[in-house]
């Protein structure tokens, strides 16, 4: 069993500790506020291939929160040192974590937290996911004038996420995609939608305050070059329902295709493996 691992940037440099170690004060402000960002990149071979799109989006989440970066040479050198010697057999996913530490214009604490994927998240890569439509209860368009809404920042800030992922299960589901209060589809509590529909693949738009997924953009950067037409549509829980295929993308699960919707069984129309494979080139 590979062990997890820890890294915090100290002084300067990236310093492995022992996963137990304590590494924050319980006055970092990420640990009582939320107050940080963070992205989950897949470790995979034992290399991150997808790493810099995930530094591009933790700088521009840092900058959206007003946060100090430390510069992406920090970044890549807690996950590196996370990522030395990790085994190529196993697949592991690297949470970067940068919060306002002590705040008072304060140095940031940025850390490195590795871990192998858990079987739970490769059965549902394979097997696919039961899907619940909740509502998030905000309009679409309010995030796209209103900052203090931290639109499209991946913060720390996850625990109304988590709480839907929990309601998701208590009704024997295994993941949610939220709606606004118009009934447009947004996003995944982890994950960017995805939908195939009309020849082509759809993806709502990133002004109603999703996360721009990483994941969804290579998918479409490399379906529209592979002669799949990618759009940008704003959805709904309907053109779920009809959609031939719909996934839920995220960087360390894949693409995990929906064979349940609000308790209606969804087939994939053989789509999910060319989608797999697109991701995978
Ligand atoms: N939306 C949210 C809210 C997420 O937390 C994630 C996961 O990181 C995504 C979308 C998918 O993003 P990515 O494909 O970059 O992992």
């Amino acid at each position: 069993m590979t062990s997890a691992r820890v890294v915090v940037w100290r002084n300067g440099t990236a310093t492995a500790v022992a996963p137990d170690e304590p590494v924050v004060t319980g006055f970092d402000l990420g640990l009582g506020r939320g107050d940080g960002v963070f992205e989950s990149v897949l470790v995979t071979g034992g290399t991150t291939p997808h790493l810099d799109a995930h530094l591009t989006r933790l700088r521009r989440s840092a900058s959206i929160m007003e946060l100090a970066h430390p510069g992406d040479d920090a970044v890549r050198a807690v996950v590196a040192a996370g990522v030395a010697d990790w085994p190529a057999e196993v697949e592991g996913a690297c949470r970067v974590l940068l919060t306002r530490g002590l705040g008072d214009d304060g140095p940031p604490t940025l850390l490195a937290l590795l871990a192998p994927v858990p079987a739970e998240t490769l059965r549902q890569r394979e097997q696919g996911i039961a899907v619940v439509s909740l509502p998030l209860g905000v309009p679409a368009d309010v995030r796209a004038t209103a900052p203090w809404l931290l639109g499209g920042a991946k913060t720390l800030s996850y625990a109304v996420n988590m709480a839907a992922l929990r309601h998701a299960h208590a009704v024997g589901a295994d993941d949610v995609v939220f709606t606004s209060v118009e009934g447009r589809l947004l996003e995944g509590p982890t994950s960017t939608v995805v939908w195939a529909a009309g020849g082509r693949l759809h993806t709502p738009p990133v002004d109603t305050g999703i996360l721009a997924g990483t994941t969804q953009a290579r998918l479409f950067d490399r379906a529209g070059a592979a002669g799949w037409p990618t759009t940008v549509t704003p959805g709904s829980v309907e053109d779920m329902r009809s959609a031939d295929a719909v996934w839920l993308l995220s960087g360390i699960r894949g693409a995990a295709t929906v064979t349940r919707l609000d308790d209606v069984p969804h087939g994939d129309a053989g789509l999910s493996r060319r989608v797999r494979e697109l991701l995978a080139r």
